[in-house]
């Protein structure tokens, strides 16, 4: 039969089409679950707070204004609840402008103990009300000249620096250490704070993913810090990694292309 190896082919391309469209149906439906959830998490989160300001605000209206104390530490409560709805908002349009990909970097060559410096004395004040000291592990040494968007990884040091700080004990330190890798520099930030037990780890760079809820929302953490973090460091190409012992203390460390 003549036609019969047209017949194949063309039974080959359809069966090849059919596959094609089958595995452009499961992305679809994997980025339509993707997006219900994101959703979905994104309106739980903002939920608390906004309950949290209705109770407070309807307790004042209901009972009128007959304390001043409690009247004041009521609207300070109200207030407390909206700077953690701003956090969470100017948070997530970070993500999804990292997402999206249209954040404009910038890579330019820098020293990254000068800009562990800069973190540090930023948010000293925030350290010392907590009781923890900021600073450089012993024998840290000089000149570790990368090539990154510098602003970006202030963003990622300052997160991890004030993560320690949320997580810290009192009397607490939060160090930075510096390593020269040959091909990278590798950037730590130890702390010997509450810890991270082990399976909870891998899960700490998603977004709203939180060991302790309480206390995360007690500090004014959005949950989407390391999320930040995480998308940084992977729009330079870069890795970021944690290691920690429940108890005892936590070590993230970020990785940085050399000048
Ligand atoms: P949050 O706003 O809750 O701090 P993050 O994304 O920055 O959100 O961190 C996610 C979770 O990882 C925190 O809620 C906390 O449980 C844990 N975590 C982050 N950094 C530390 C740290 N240095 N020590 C202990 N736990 C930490």
């Amino acid at each position: 039969d003549p036609d019969q190896p047209i017949i194949e082919e063309v039974e080959q391309e359809v069966a090849e089409w059919a596959e094609n469209q089958q595995e452009q149906i499961d992305q679809y439906e994997r980025f339509a679950e993707y997006r219900r959830r994101y959703v979905g998490d994104i309106s739980h989160e903002l939920k608390t707070p906004i309950f949290n300001i209705q109770g407070y605000l309807h307790t004042l209206m209901d009972h009128g204004y007959e304390d001043k104390k409690i009247t004041k530490s009521f609207i300070k409560k109200a207030a407390k609840n909206v700077e953690r709805l701003q956090t969470i908002v100017e948070d997530l349009s970070a993500i999804s402008r990292l997402e999206a990909g249209d954040l404009m970097f910038d890579p330019e060559p820098f020293d990254i103990k000068g800009l562990a410096q800069e973190v540090i004395e930023e948010v000293d004040l925030k350290a010392r009300e907590a009781g923890i000291t900021l600073g450089f592990k012993e024998g840290a040494g000089q000149g570790f000249i990368v090539e990154a968007d510098r602003e970006s990884i202030r963003q990622v040091l300052i997160n991890l620096v004030t993560n320690s700080i949320k997580y810290g004990n009192q009397g607490g330190a939060t160090r930075f250490g510096f390593y020269d890798m040959d091909t990278y520099i590798l950037c730590e930030v130890s702390d010997n704070g509450i810890g991270i037990p082990e399976k909870h780890l891998p899960h700490v760079f998603d977004r709203f993913y939180r060991v302790d809820k309480s206390r995360s929302r007690q500090k004014g953490g959005s949950g989407l810090g390391l999320s930040i973090v995480k998308h940084i460091m992977e729009a330079h190409q870069q890795t970021i990694n944690v290691r920690s012992t429940a108890g005892l203390g936590s070590t993230f460390g970020i990785t940085l292309g050399k000048a």
